[in-house]
């Protein structure tokens, strides 16, 4: 029979290889333990409108890459975004412009990894807790202590701290490369208003997404946040009631792990009106509220030798990917599920 292939975690790696399997006539089955796919690609539906928490933009420098994107672009799942993004620093908002193209999921960040699910068996709701070997083949044991398998192979897509304990056992020295990764945390809040935000002097109403810079002039509270996005100016989103995504800057987010969701929604959206500039005021949100990723985005520099590897794998048939090890980027996730593919099925007999 052909080498069937388990994928565990659902994100836009985990995809990505199941869909180059499947391109070269693979059997897999891919397991999340999600509602759904997408992993931190992810979008929360609010009353009245659709935030993106995890990922904001994602920009393109790849040629495999670049051409996997536009054949999503013409079929309507990604459009250029954003089209006017801005920079707060010590000196004010500033239009940023640089040569990097960015794209955004449409209607939603999801849209990208619901259609790299497209075709194939992705079962949801399924935490893999164990992985077990017998008679040369792989066995995935679930939250319910569901077996499910037998796989020749069983490819680990999930962020590599997580990766480290489904390892533990059977792979030392792949579990200690995955330690070596260190994935750091983020607070992603969302604020959603029933009245318009307020025209920027200087700026007008065309801001779609902001970064900020660190200010050191400012109280360090003000520092919290990293960047902002309009959901209701993202393509496909136009009309939808008007909601912001804040996210928190890294080492803010390590200093805050175990506040209370709303206390922290409410210090991001403090900082962002510490940003605005002088005389606008925001209105009051009708819906605030935050999501923790604990494994938010890895840090290549701490990783040093363990990240640019693309993706690991064993001779006992497990193998990982993911973008911890290539870096902090959907761009860099998509490579590593991409070419971890690639290699499996140019091994598959
Ligand atoms: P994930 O998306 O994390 O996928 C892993 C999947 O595994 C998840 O779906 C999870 O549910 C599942 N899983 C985990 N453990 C198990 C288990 N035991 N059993 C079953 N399933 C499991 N990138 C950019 O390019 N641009 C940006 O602007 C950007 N901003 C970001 C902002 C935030 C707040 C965050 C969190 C990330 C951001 N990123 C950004 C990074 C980007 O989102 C990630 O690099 C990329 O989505 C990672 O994809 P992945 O497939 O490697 O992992």
């Amino acid at each position: 029979p052909p080498v069937s292939t388990a994928i565990i975690g659902a994100g836009i790696a985990g995809l990505a290889c199941g869909q180059a399997l499947r391109a070269a006539g693979l059997p897999v089955r891919l397991f999340d333990k999600g509602r759904g796919p997408g992993g931190r690609m992810s979008s929360r539906r609010l009353p009245g409108a659709v935030v993106d928490l995890g990922a904001q933009f994602f920009s393109v420098r790849d040629p495999a890459f670049r051409r996997r994107v536009t054949a999503w672009q013409d079929a309507g799942h990604v459009a250029p975004w954003p089209e006017t993004l801005w920079q707060v620093s010590e000196t004010g908002w500033q239009r940023h412009r640089d040569d990097v193209e960015r794209f955004i999921g449409t209607p939603r960040m999801s849209a990208v990894t619901r259609r790299l699910a497209e075709g194939l068996e992705v079962a949801t709701g399924t935490r893999i807790e164990r992985l077990e070997s017998r008679d040369g083949h792989w066995w995935l044991l679930d939250q319910h202590d569901e077996r499910h398998g037998p796989f020749a192979r069983v490819v680990i897509a999930v962020p590599t701290p997580q990766a480290a304990t489904l390892l533990a056992g059977h792979e030392p020295a792949l579990a200690e490369a995955c330690e070596a990764v260190i994935q750091r945390p983020c607070w992603a809040a969302w604020a959603r208003f029933d009245a318009p935000l307020p025209s920027l002097p200087g700026v007008g109403d065309d801001w779609q997404a902001v970064r900020l810079d660190l200010d050191q002039d400012r109280a360090p509270a003000a520092d919290a946040l990293r960047f902002v996005s309009r959901n209701d100016h993202k393509p496909g989103r136009h009309g939808q009631g008007e909601s912001l995504s804040l996210l928190a800057r890294l080492e803010w987010s390590e200093a805050h792990l175990e506040r209370d969701a709303e206390a922290v929604a409410r210090a991001l959206l403090d900082a962002f009106r510490g940003r605005l500039p002088r005389g606008v005021a925001l209105p009051e949100p009708t819906d605030l509220g935050a999501h923790l990723w604990r494994h938010a985005q890895p840090d290549v520099f701490a990783g040093g030798e363990a990240v640019n590897r693309d993706y690991r794998r064993s001779s006992s048939g497990l193998a990982l990917c993911g973008d911890g090890w290539r870096g902090p980027r959907v761009e860099d996730a998509w490579l590593s599920g991409h070419h971890l593919g690639e290699a499996l099925t140019a091994d598959a007999p």
